[in-house]
């Protein structure tokens, strides 16, 4: 039997530019960047099939909170964190 699912990937670990304030912990300073897809899996954790384009997150790295980052060096710093939608 064979068990399909879907599963989020991320990877990156560099530093943002910009200095953003976590809406949900209050971290203020340096996000981490990273990049994610969504891959059909089987069995939970073989990746067989992306079926989104990459994303753009960035990491709370305190409360580890992802925000899309649609974007990226937008604005001084003191700029807003992208909208607020943790991944689950
Ligand atoms: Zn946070």
């Amino acid at each position: 039997m064979i068990i399909f699912g879907t599963k989020f990937w991320a990877w990156g670990s560099a530093l943002t530019q910009a200095i953003w304030t976590c809406s949900k912990c209050g971290f203020r300073g340096q996000f981490i960047e990273k990049k994610g897809m969504t891959f059909i899996t089987l069995y939970w954790i073989i990746p067989v099939v992306p079926v989104s384009g990459i994303k753009q997150l960035a990491q709370c790295p305190q409360c580890k909170t992802r925000y899309q980052n649609n974007t990226p060096g937008g604005g001084a710093s003191g700029s807003q964190p992208p909208i607020s939608d943790p991944w689950s």
